[in-house]
């Protein structure tokens, strides 16, 4: 048996066979990520390089056999061959391969493929059509099968365990189980042959057909062409994949990183925080959290355009990195940056690393030729001495507001006393959620007094809280609050229709009182404000001339373009406008004339050192003057004396307000003031507010 099988195993043969059953591996890697039409492509891709080895190695062992006869083939028998060949690899590919990692489906896929190869053998023999015939299947076919079995089985076996743990060696595992493979391929197949006794035949039915020397060449061009290609294109896969993966990773780390420094962002930095604490806490240690918020930096983006504020950060940024070295720098947002230290830092590593992040900061920053300076305030947390990891970043930024606060260049380690406020803060929103929702609110009206005459003319509505526990709260404290936390939208809303309903009831009592009230910068952006006034003015049946908007001078200068828009849409509906607190913000001339505002109102500071100050009397002269070259009516709030009160009178004012005349009242206790007479007596209420509402009297 041996003699007759040594020559059918030729070099060849092994080279053939081996290509095929690596480039079957290499294809049949595809397969266990996924299961879908790609995948039975690769299976298919798997099952012809396997078959093509096999059919093709056995072509070229069965032609160095030296017989005294000559062999042929049929065609169609030998692509029948082959094809028993590919579906019987098939089957057992898609059993062995896919999720190979249980050695029971290995031995199972490696049993199927062995059958295979050997039923693909036995029919190959058979199919040379020889004569007298040989003597069917014998003992040599069973050790063909145990021979392929193990050959398979080991091969297998083998490629899944390098891959799944040593991933690093895998195409020297793939060669040596495409080694092992090839040898149970060739040595089942001399088996076989040595099997069928060729030896004691005396010719081929075929060998008109296709000589067997032909075929050998037609059979290693064919197979060797085809096998290349499948190892290319599974290649080619592999890079373009590849190449998937790392365009896949890109995307996520750009997604992670702030795209204008190229540090990490908040989302990805506050992982990296929880990991650190979470090593803290395990080895009893500490970390640091700074927090740099940089002073200056309206100013450069102002003067400079934007583009160089682009810059500035990115110049800080990376200053920052290369200052934090083995820490890590994120940025939080607009100009503000995170620095951690999470290994185990002392208060003294903190606080020298903060006065090197300040040094490094107020280093100017040249741009286009100039130079933009900045610096940095800095507030400053340790893990875990100053609170849970959820607070870190938030009792940070209450230390950096506190290094701000003093000046700022400097930074601040973080107490407990920094949030004390907040937590207030938070309470009173509470308070005031329900406030708004059970009507705790109530609207206090304050008037207005034409200076020439000494009359009431309107009055100006202020928010009123009566807390249940802690008794009248200042709207100074908590429209801030509704500002800072998106409460002013519901608050102003309610406002603006209490307004109207009151200037209703009055009105229907006969008492036509023009209403100013205060609207806030957060209610000026809210893009509904002109259709909500235009709505409770049509609601309560209001003439729109009875209403007037005061908004403080910084807001109304703030947003010049959009805010002369939304101005415009108010008068539109005849609503006036008035500038509150004027004189304190820093206004344009050329931009105040544009405004379509009917009113000044001369800010309470100026009234307030009006008979002790030279200053505040040539400020409130200039601001009277220059209110009537601009056609604008002028109010002066926060009138107490008598002394201020005159002066205003001399200067031409047309109308005050304040405590001399009246402090802040209900609705109810100003309308029994108007009616019954009940109130200050020293003055009375305009007799047109009791005429019948005509738009020319509402002076
Ligand atoms: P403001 O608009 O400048 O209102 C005038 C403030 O000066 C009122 O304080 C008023 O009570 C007070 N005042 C009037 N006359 C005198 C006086 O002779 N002496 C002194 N010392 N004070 C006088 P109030 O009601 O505490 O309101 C404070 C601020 O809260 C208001 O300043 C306004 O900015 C805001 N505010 C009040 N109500 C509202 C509102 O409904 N909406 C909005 N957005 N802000 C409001
Ligand atoms: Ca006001
Ligand atoms: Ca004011």
């Amino acid at each position: 048996m041996t003699e007759a099988f040594a020559p059918s195993v030729t070099a060849l043969g092994c080279v053939l066979a081996f290509l095929a059953a690596f480039a079957m591996l290499d294809l049949v890697k595809r397969l266990e990520s996924r299961m879908d039409g790609s995948a039975f492509g690769w299976l298919a891709g798997a099952s012809v390089a396997f078959a093509t080895g096999l059919w093709s190695a056995q072509v070229v062992g069965t032609d160095k056999l030296d017989l005294p006869y000559a062999l042929g083939y049929h065609p169609g028998l030998s692509v029948g061959v082959w094809l028993v060949a590919a579906m019987f690899s098939s089957l057992s590919l898609a059993v062995a391969c896919r999720r190979a990692t249980a050695a029971g489906r290995c031995l199972v896929g490696a049993g199927m493929l062995a059958t295979g190869m050997v039923v693909a053998e036995v029919l190959f023999v058979e199919a040379l059509g020889l004569r007298p015939g040989i003597t069917g299947p014998g003992p040599a076919v069973a050790a063909a099968w145990m021979v392929a079995g193990l050959g398979c089985g080991c091969g297998l076996w083998l490629h899944t365990e390098v891959r799944t743990r040593a991933p690093r060696h895998l195409m020297a595992g793939q060669a040596l189980s495409a080694l092992l493979l090839a040898s149970a391929i060739v040595v089942s197949q001399g088996l076989v042959l040595g099997g069928a006794g060729l030896d004691a035949q005396t010719s081929s039915a075929w060998r008109d057909r296709v000589p067997a020397d032909s075929m050998a060449v037609l059979v290693t061009v064919g197979s060797i062409a085809l096998l290349s290609m499948l190892l290319l294109l599974s290649k080619l896969e592999t890079r373009w994949r590849d190449s998937l993966q790392r365009a896949k990773g890109e995307l996520q780390t750009q997604s992670l990183r702030d795209p204008l420094t190229e540090l990490p962002n908040r989302q990805i930095f506050e992982g990296t925080i929880a990991q650190a604490t979470l090593r803290a806490d395990v080895s009893q240690g500490r970390v640091a959290l700074l927090l740099v918020n940089l002073d200056g930096f309206k100013p450069v983006n102002e003067s400079f355009g934007h583009r160089a504020g682009d810059r500035v950060l990115r110049e800080i940024a990376a200053r920052l990195r290369s200052l934090a070295q083995t820490h890590m720098v994120a940025r939080l947002g607009g100009d503000e940056f995170l620095l951690l230290m999470p290994d185990n830092p002392s208060v003294e590593d903190a606080s020298g690393m903060a006065a090197r992040v300040l040094a490094s900061t107020c280093l100017p920053c040249r741009i286009d030729g100039r130079e933009a300076i900045v610096t940095g305030s800095i507030g400053i947390v340790m893990y875990p001495q100053h609170g849970a990891l959820s607070t870190l970043i938030a009792h940070a930024d209450a230390a950096m507001r506190v290094a701000k606060g003093s000046g700022g260049a400097t930074y601040c380690f973080f107490e407990a006393r920094m949030v004390s406020g907040l937590r207030e803060q938070t309470e009173l929103l509470r308070d005031l959620r329900r406030a708004l929702a059970q009507g705790e609110l109530e609207l206090y009206y304050q008037p207005k007094i034409h200076a020439p005459t000494g009359e009431i003319t309107g009055a100006e509505a202020l928010m009123r809280w009566q807390h249940p526990k802690l008794g009248m709260v200042s709207p100074t404290l908590f429209i801030p609050i509704a500002e800072r936390y998106g409460l002013i939208g519901s608050l102003g809303n309610w406002l603006i229709d209490e307004v109207c309903r009151q200037i209703r009831v009055w009105r229907d009592g006969g008492l036509r009182m023009r209403v100013a009230i205060n609207l806030s910068v957060h209610q000026l952006r809210q893009p509904d404000l002109v259709e909500r006034v235009g709505s409770a003015l049509r609601t309560h049946d209001v003439n729109p001339g009875l209403l007037t908007c005061e908004i403080t001078e910084s807001v109304a200068m703030e947003d010049a373009e959009g805010t002369i828009a939304i101005f415009k849409r108010l008068t539109d509906l005849g609503v006036s406008i008035s500038i509150d607190d004027f004189g304190t913000g820093h206004s344009s001339l050329s931009y105040l004339r544009k405004l379509p505002t009917s009113e000044l109102k001369i800010d309470r500071s100026f009234v307030l050192d009006l008979e002790t100050s030279e200053d505040a009397r040539k400020v409130a002269s200039a601001v009277i003057n220059l209110a009537k070259s601009l056609d604008l009516k002028v109010v002066a709030e926060g009138v107490e004396t008598e002394g201020q009160n005159k002066i205003l009178r001399e200067f031409g004012c047309d109308q005050l307000q304040g405590f001399l005349f009246a402090k802040p009242m209900s609705a109810k206790a100003l309308a029994l003031w108007a009616m019954d007479d009940v109130g200050p007596r020293t003055m009375s209420f305009r007799s047109s507010l009791f005429k019948e509402t005509c738009a020319a009297e509402l002076v």
